[in-house]
């Protein structure tokens, strides 16, 4: 069983219902992206994944990626304005029909927020401007390097966090519609300190929602600094290489996300690797070597989830990209190296029951090279807690709670099931064999948990057998 969760947006190069099938053979989590999608688009998606995960026998989990507050190039003259080196070109507050010498943008206070000597990059960073003058009603630039403006194409202040809140009407309304899909996971974009997460939080109490896991989007430098308070109020973080690689110099986006890996690790968190994965597949068969190295050093270093975006919404092979996903993963775990993550970890904590039960069921599954560890848990704490150890082997999660059976679906080696007919220790081990014979080879598996089940607040017992 591959340890490592993928996730996949999904577009219009993988709406039909036989992309989908392809897709849900490999992917853990779908990812339905609202800088795109329409409330139209996602009902279709989620009740195909529904109808899908009933066929297929899977659970396969929905995120609902929030568009955040964008500042985007307003109307431009037949949609297209090239814009040449050393050019000056006008930004105006007031919206203006754009081309070669004026824009304006949809941020009503544009103008007055950009300091003199900034730099404005455009269109995934490829166009860069120098603000050489601030007028009372515009900005005056000089074009550093050129290219195409169209109308919506994202800009960046580098250095600057305007001020925006990081939650806009559209968000507002679509946090609402992800409560009443119930979606697994929210992803909240731009997150820039711990707050920006407990407000979301707060909508979701509002809504009665309890089972929404909110995913931070770490996108730009104030996100890097505040990581740690960030990571304490979130569920998972994921690491958007495609703004936080515009928004600070892109060459040091393998260090930030080695940082974000390590921290999340050790606060017990799991951690989304976004964009670019393999993004020669758009186009091609197969993806570059430097590609397949990114993968693997991305599950080499902790990571617990890889996120695939333009492969799968826009490329030619979304089904091939997951299937050769699979396969880089599931080589690069080989390489893992185990008792590091073990050791590392056992010491981040306070000595606590779980924590040392926790190292010792890893201990144990690895040197007795176990089939699986088995985790009947009712929050998903235990499975959580010996996911951080990364076991050699896979756990299998059994909880009575829908809602943790698909948030579990985010972390490192964990696969959850339902069932609530767990009422004593010998029902637990009738349902743990259950488990593990429709699942995984014959050989020792170590069943782990608090006992008894409902009022357990720690791991408690490691009981082992050989099925
Ligand atoms: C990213 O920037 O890498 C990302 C995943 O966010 P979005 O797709 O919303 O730009």
């Amino acid at each position: 069983m591959r340890k490592t969760k993928i996730m996949a947006t999904v577009g219009p190069a993988s709406q039909s219902v036989e992309v989908l099938e392809e897709l849900m053979k490999y992917v853990n989590i779908i990812r339905l992206n609202m800088t795109h999608a329409s409330h139209e688009f996602c009902d279709n998606i989620i009740e195909k994944v529904n109808t899908l995960n009933k066929k297929l026998n899977t659970n396969v989990s929905i995120l609902l990626d929030l568009k955040g507050p964008d500042i985007t190039v307003g109307p431009i003259k037949n949609n297209i304005a090239y814009l040449k080196n050393d050019d000056i070109i006008r930004i105006y507050e007031e919206q203006v029909l754009g081309d070669e010498t004026k824009f304006s943008t949809n941020y009503i206070n544009f103008v007055e927020e950009v300091y003199e000597g900034s730099t404005i990059k455009i269109n995934d960073g490829l166009i860069e401007l120098e603000v050489i003058k601030k007028e009372s009603d515009s900005l005056v630039c000089k074009v550093k390097q050129g290219g195409n403006i169209e109308p919506n194409k994202t800009i960046h202040v580098l250095g600057m966090r305007l001020d925006m809140p990081t939650l806009t009407k559209k968000d507002q309304e679509d946090i609402k519609y992800a409560c009443q899909k119930k979606v697994d996971f929210l992803a909240i974009s731009f997150v820039s300190c711990g707050e920006d997460v407990l407000t979301v939080n707060d909508l979701l109490i509002k809504e009665d929602n309890e089972h929404t896991a909110l995913i931070a989007k770490i996108e730009d430098e104030l996100g890097v600094d505040n990581i740690e308070e960030i990571i304490q109020v979130s569920d998972g973080i994921m690491v958007a290489r495609g703004d936080l690689g515009v928004n600070i110099p892109m060459e040091k986006l393998p260090g930030i996300q080695k940082m974000i890996i390590k921290k999340c690790h050790e606060l017990g968190k799991p951690s989304i690797v976004a964009t670019e994965l393999l993004a020669t597949m758009e186009q091609n068969i197969r993806p570059t070597r430097a590609e397949v190295s990114d993968v693997a050093n991305a599950i080499l270093d902790g990571a617990d989830c890889v996120m695939l975006s333009g492969e799968t919404t826009i490329g030619n092979n979304p089904s091939l990209t997951v299937e050769i996903m699979d396969k880089i993963i599931t080589s690069a775990e080989t390489d893992i190296k185990r008792d590091e993550f073990v050791s590392s970890m056992v010491n981040q904590e306070k000595p606590s029951i779980t924590n040392n039960l926790a190292y010792s069921v890893v201990t144990v599954a690895n040197n007795l090279k176990c089939k699986a560890i088995i985790a009947p848990t009712i929050t998903g704490y235990t499975a959580k807690k010996i996911s951080r150890f990364r076991p050699s082997c896979p756990i299998l999660a059994i909880s009575p709670d829908k809602g943790v059976v698909k948030n579990l679906n985010l972390y490192f080696g964990v696969y959850a099931f339902y069932n609530n007919e767990i009422t004593s220790f010998e029902k637990m081990s009738k349902v743990s064999k259950e488990v593990a014979t429709k699942n995984i080879d014959k050989g020792i598996i170590i069943m782990t948990g608090g006992y008894p089940f409902k009022e357990a607040k720690h791991t408690n017992f490691m009981h082992i057998e050989e099925i």
